[in-house]
């Protein structure tokens, strides 16, 4: 099977502060790393290193962003079909983290707003029955639910992280079947966290349903059927960067090589690949490389 990430490329300029501003106040930080980022890009880097084969469909302005985007995608596994359009500037996040490993970001969404959707749907036209449709909240939201549409209506597997948060997200469950959420997007779209949560996702037509919430680890809710926790595997945390993107990564390829729902073995291999990410400095180089890839999901 194959995967389809269609969503958001950036550059992540990541600024090490002591603590995070109060509004303001200017404080002064030192810059941590530049490097390739954006949920749908690092969602995509990981699946691909993970043996899964990745097309990403992303949208880019024409500047110098841009050419580092195309120069550091060019170094990963995954085919990339990326959009140039005239006129934007390129998406880039900044991430302000702190000693303990906490952050916060601001990503600008230009470029993603503007990504064409008929280089979506083309893209989409090699997707198979059974193939991953993977997407996250970064795209605009004519675009977003006419290719989740779409892709239910191919018969593929739609994998939905809904972040950042968006108005137009209700809209869209009744076409996603898997769902990944953190404990604040949880709050948000489903009024609680845990079983209730999940239980809530279920009755919107979400097949699974994924809740994941830092060191106390993560849930797997299948619809009809069990719920599974998973401790959080332990790290010596420096940059959490890209950790739910590392989860919903892995946690998709290792389902892939045994048909493509979420079992145990996935939340467990996600686990233990978020938790190498979140011990690195950075989005991309932070991520677990093939090789760390694959002797987890042997495991
Ligand atoms: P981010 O926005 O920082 O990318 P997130 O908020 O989407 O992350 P989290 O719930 O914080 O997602 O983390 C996802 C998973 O990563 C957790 O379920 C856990 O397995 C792993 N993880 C996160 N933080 C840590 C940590 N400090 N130590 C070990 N594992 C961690």
């Amino acid at each position: 099977m194959r995967a389809f990430v269609i969503g958001n490329a950036a550059i992540d300029e990541t600024i090490s502060v002591d603590g995070l501003p109060e509004p303001g106040v200017s404080i002064l930080g030192r810059i941590a790393s530049r490097d390739l980022g954006g949920k749908g890009t690092n969602q995509a880097v990981v699946m691909a290193r993970g043996g899964l084969e990745t097309t990403l469909v992303s949208a880019t302005g024409e500047d110098f962003r841009s050419a580092m985007i195309r120069e550091q995608l060019a170094e990963e596994p995954l085919a990339a079909r990326l959009s140039s359009v005239a006129g934007i500037s390129t998406d880039f996040s900044m991430v302000l983290t702190t000693p303990d490993g906490e952050n916060s970001i601001v990503t600008t969404t230009e470029a993603a707003e503007a990504l064409p959707l008929e280089a979506a749907l083309e893209a989409l036209g090699e997707a198979a029955p059974g193939d991953f449709l993977v997407m996250q909240g970064n795209l605009g939201a004519e675009t977003t639910e006419t290719l989740l549409k779409t892709g239910r209506e191919r018969g593929l597997v739609t994998a939905f992280n809904p972040s950042p948060l968006r108005p137009y997200f209700e809209r869209l469950w009744p076409f996603i079947d898997i769902a990944f959420l953190n404990e604040s997007e949880s709050l948000s779209l489903a009024g609680s966290t845990g079983r209730k949560a999940a239980e809530a996702l279920h009755a919107k037509g979400i097949r699974q349903v994924v809740l994941t919430a830092g060191t106390d680890g993560a849930m797997l809710s299948t619809a009809g059927g069990d719920l599974i926790h998973i401790p959080a595997v332990k790290a010596k945390a420096i940059d959490t960067t890209g950790a739910g993107d590392t989860f919903m990564g892995a946690a998709l390829a290792s389902a892939a090589r045994r048909g493509g729902m979420l079992d145990q073995r996935a939340i467990s291999h996600a686990a233990a690949a978020s938790a190498l990410a979140v011990a690195r400095r950075g989005t991309r180089r932070a991520f677990p490389s093939r090789d760390e890839l694959a002797e987890i999901f042997a495991g």
